[in-house]
């Protein structure tokens, strides 16, 4: 039954409508952070890599994360950033196709995998290319010169979700490979990344999957496509051989050739201290209660606050578990909120942006949100000037 709160150290007096942004810290991970540090690290000192299984914790780590995304164990790698993750699939994708030219995305994509599709687009020349298209207008621009199809699934500022499935089977009709980024939808919605057939999927750890900040990325790829995907970032880890120090890249014969460097472990078992919050729990029963907190949470602020544009999907079934409001203050309203309690976030231009995560929310933390928004918003009292002053992370 949901939710578990006592699965999270949450702040008293807080409530945490930013768990799409970075998920609160799990009950166990700080035990299990200071027993890596303390008695691995400190006491077994490079041993550990051997004794406390360091060097197998990304593939183990790996391993908890493929039922979240829906496919087989021995499919996921992890470590680095998502960013790095996103580059390694579009340098692969190319690589399965060559001669094409255009990586398509959608304008509504997150900036960080933008500019990595034009960074790698810039090195490989050859007339490659990041096009990109209104979210809605992709299936019908997918063409025989592309090579990739990259989007996130679920858009970091609408909350609008795209059609898996079906986006994935207009890439393959037009012989393309699809990348899917998962950062907001791995432990937000179910997911069934293997029934889609995309060659690779990739996402963060920090956000739903409460891993902590900085916490490492995954990549997902194909079973049938690792022995034909060659590694751009050709690390050690990656090699069949890691102590063999051979002078020459023999990529390992798994997913493991998506590794690159030396693994953060205290990052990697502070994640699968947090990958426990998810024993036992359906990702349906989730989805139906995020779902329900949404609603109910659009409903109370619309009752309230005539002045805010809900930016995200009416219908719940294309939406993923972010709910967004358009203002042209919004900034300092969500300052404002904070300063009450309640957490959120903006997104320039005008997006405050709440997600819903039915591990450690309820319907009462939502209603009471908005009647604190609805405060805020009906006496101006956002409108002080402390609120407008922008910090460096909004
Ligand atoms: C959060 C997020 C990122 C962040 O990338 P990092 O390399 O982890 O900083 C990238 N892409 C999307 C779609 C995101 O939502």
């Amino acid at each position: 039954m949901l939710p578990r709160k006592d699965l999270f150290d949450l702040p008293e007096g807080v409530i945490y409508l930013d768990g799409n942004s970075l998920g609160p810290l799990p009950r166990g991970a700080l035990d299990r952070a200071s027993r890596v540090i303390r008695s691995e690290w400190g006491e077994d000192l490079i041993r550990a890599w051997n004794t406390a299984g360091w060097m197998a914790l990304p593939a183990r780590v790996g391993d908890r994360i493929a039922p979240l995304i829906g496919v087989p164990e021995g499919s996921v790698a992890t470590g680095d950033t998502l960013s790095i993750k996103v580059y390694q699939a579009l340098a692969a994708a190319l690589k399965l196709r060559p001669g094409r030219t255009e990586i398509l995305s959608d304008t509504g994509n997150f900036p960080t995998d933008l500019y990595m599709a034009q960074g790698l687009a810039g090195l490989v020349g050859q007339g490659v290319r990041l096009r990109t298209v209104a979210p809605e207008d992709v299936a019908g621009a997918i063409g025989p010169a592309t090579a990739a199809v990259m989007l996130t699934h679920v858009d970091y500022r609408t909350g609008r979700m795209h059609d898996m499935a079906v986006l994935t089977r207009a890439a393959h009709d037009a012989g393309a490979v699809m990348i899917w980024d998962l950062a907001h939808s791995a432990g937000a919605v179910p997911l069934d990344v293997a029934g889609s057939g995309a060659e690779f999927a990739v996402g963060c750890t920090y956000k739903y999957l409460n891993g902590g900040p900085g916490a490492p990325a995954f990549i997902h790829v194909r079973p049938d496509l690792v022995e034909a995907v060659q590694p751009a970032l050709a690390g050690w880890m990656g090699h069949d051989a890691p102590f063999a120090m051979e002078p020459g890249y023999r990529p390992t014969m798994s997913v493991e050739r998506m590794r690159v460097g030396t693994p953060p472990v205290i990052q990697l078992s502070i994640l699968d201290a947090a990958l426990d919050a998810w024993d036992g729990v359906d990702l349906a029963e989730v989805r139906a209660a995020s779902s329900a907190l949404s609603e109910r949470f659009i409903a109370e602020v619309e009752a309230r606050c005539p002045m805010l544009r809900l930016a995200s999907p009416r219908d719940p079934a294309l939406r993923g578990s972010q709910v967004s409001f358009a203002f042209p203050d919004g900034y300092a309203a969500m300052q404002a909120l904070i300063a009450r309690g309640v957490i959120g976030d903006f997104r320039a231009p005008d997006i405050m942006r709440f997600g819903f995560t039915p591990l450690y929310l309820s319907e009462e933390d939502v209603v009471a949100a908005a009647e604190i928004l609805g405060e805020i918003m009906a006496t101006g009292a956002w409108d002080a000037p402390e609120f407008h002053a922008r910090a460096r992370v909004t």
